[in-house]
C-alpha cells in the first residue's frame, strides 16, 4: 500500500504547485490593475502643419488658404495673408 502513498503525496505536490501558482498570479494581477492602462493611445491622428510665410502661423494644409500648385504650393492662414503674400512677391 506504499504506492498508494506515494500518489497521494504526488498529488498534494501538484495541489501545492496549483495553488502556489494561482497566488502568485492574483498579486501580479493586483500590481498590473494598479497601473494606469493607456488603452487611448493611438485614437489622436497627428496632422502635419505646413507655417504661413506671412504671419508665422501654423496650419491644417486640408483647411488652409493655398497658392500655387505641386512643390511651390504655399499654405496661408486666411485670404489676407495670401493677397500680401502676392502682393510682397510681385513688389520683389
Ligand atoms: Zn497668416
Amino acid at each position: 500500500m506504499l504506492i498508494r502513498w506515494l500518489l497521494i503525496l504526488l498529488l498534494f505536490g501538484l495541489l501545492f504547485r496549483a495553488i502556489g501558482r494561482l497566488v502568485r498570479g492574483f498579486l501580479e494581477g493586483a500590481g498590473y490593475a494598479r497601473v494606469p492602462g493607456g488603452a487611448r493611445n493611438g485614437t489622436d491622428k497627428t496632422v502635419p502643419l505646413v507655417r504661413d510665410p506671412v504671419c508665422g502661423t501654423f496650419v491644417v494644409p486640408t483647411r488652409a488658404v493655398t497658392l500655387g500648385t505641386g512643390a511651390a504650393r504655399q499654405f496661408f492662414c486666411s485670404e489676407r495673408c495670401r493677397d500680401r503674400y502676392v502682393s510682397e512677391a510681385r513688389r520683389a
